[in-house]
């Protein structure tokens, strides 16, 4: 039998996986892995039935059906003031995942060097490495997790192709406001540096916030690849569909390879989904996941809520500006600060029946705060439930 020579030899199987599977395993509530547990709008399914009755069960074109891609463009030029040509400048794609792939891979040259924010979300950095090219980490940190110009500045060199970016980002839950967009922009400006902008939770944003889509910055947006889900804003990740805008020239290098990887994505899907988006429902999205936030954070923080009145599980909850999750802290618990993030996440899922995220997950050097990520895109009875769960967390050790 050959020998096979790893392309990605410290790389194993993805955290999601991991603790979705102890979760399932324990028989725990998974606030892990980030995906709804409610079902996505009836007539959503029923648009679906209808494009699968209707015989749009062939290939789709390559840079998916025009009428989804004419339905984005319009949302996006509604939004963020920027016109996408539907034709030539928007592909639709099998997942934010697809999309990070095929941007990656259409512009990364052996040796090229990358900047992607640490805590980055997992799939980056190994496409960046399948692509022969350089991570370089740039750190956010804690309270508020936003880019450090200087120390970016100071990671550019002659090699540098491309800034992964990252708002509302994944796991931090923090937004990144306009002044961080312009620091990029003077960054930038006179560079041959892409954006590859990751904003997969653009409708997730709280509190009257305003997301600051590089669409909206004419100069951003000339060097970006801007990537958005459908399976997070209509509550359907299992369909995994997804969108990259980009000017002309970049969108065809992308497709170039984009018709290599998966030629076309699922047809009554994208069918389904231009005649939804008419309903403008992503509107809806940031109220309807700011109760969320807001009820679980309630239960935790063991106020009383709706007469359940929990005791405080002691965790230290820190803030969610935007995305479904929000993290937690347990370096204040003497009896469980030894613990490694690792560890403590194993023992919530194991023991106490509540699946979680470990933060060290999405640094290089396994770097560790003491951190939990938990995903509140659930039904309340779920939320409830997890919160009774970790009401329990002082008595249980
Ligand atoms: N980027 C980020 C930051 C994500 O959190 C996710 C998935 N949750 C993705 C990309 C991938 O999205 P998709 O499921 O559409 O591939
Ligand atoms: N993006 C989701 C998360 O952050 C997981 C998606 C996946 O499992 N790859 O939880």
């Amino acid at each position: 039998m050959p020998v096979i020579e790893s392309k990605l030899p410290h790389v194993g199987t993805t955290i999601f996986t991991t603790m979705s599977a102890l979760a399932h395993e324990c028989g725990a509530v998974n606030l892990g892995q980030g995906f709804p547990d409610f079902d996505c709008d009836p007539r959503l399914l029923d648009l679906m039935n209808v494009a699968l009755r209707a015989g749009h069960n062939q290939y789709a074109p390559m840079a998916g059906v025009l009428a989804l891609r004419e339905a984005v463009a319009e949302k996006v030029a509604t939004l963020y003031g920027q016109h996408y040509d539907a034709a030539t400048e928007i592909t639709i794609t099998a997942g934010a995942t697809q999309a990070i792939q095929t941007a990656l891979t259409a512009i990364v040259h052996p040796g090229d060097e990358v900047i992607v924010f640490e805590p980055v979300y997992d799939s980056y950095e190994p496409v960046i490495r399948l692509n022969g090219g350089v991570p370089v980490y740039a750190r956010l940190r804690a309270p508020d997790y936003r880019p450090d110009w200087n120390e970016v500045r100071a990671l550019i060199t002659p090699r540098t192709r491309a800034i992964m970016f990252n708002t509302p980002h994944n796991p931090t839950a923090t937004i990144w406001p306009a002044d961080d967009l312009h620091e990029l922009a003077a960054l930038l400006r006179d560079t041959n540096i892409f954006i590859i902008s990751d904003e997969v939770y653009q409708h997730m944003i709280y509190d009257g916030a305003r997301h600051e889509s590089v669409a909206r910055f004419p100069e951003l947006a000339e060097r970006a690849f801007v990537i958005s889900s459908f399976g997070k804003t209509y509550h359907v990740t299992g369909w995994k569909i997804a969108y990259c805008l980009a000017p002309r020239e970049l969108m065809n290098e992308f497709r170039k390879a984009h018709q290599y990887v998966v030629f076309c994505v699922h047809t009554p899907s994208q069918y389904a989904l231009a005649d939804y988006m008419a309903h403008g429902t992503h509107n809806q999205l940031a109220a309807f996941y700011q109760a969320k936030r807001d009820f679980f954070l309630q239960a935790m923080r063991g106020n009383d809520l709706h007469g359940h009145g929990l005791p405080n599980n002691g965790l230290r909850w820190l803030e969610s500006a935007g995305t479904y999750f929000v993290s937690a802290s347990y370096a204040q618990l003497p009896q469980f600060v030894h613990l490694s993030d690792r560890a403590f996440a194993e023992y919530l899922t194991r023991t106490v029946g509540v699946g979680c995220i470990p933060l060290s997950a999405f640094y290089h050097d396994a770097f560790d705060e003491r951190t939990v990520r938990f995903c509140f895109a659930k039904k309340e009875t779920t939320l409830l439930l997890a919160a009774e769960k970790l009401s329990q967390l002082f008595h249980t050790r």
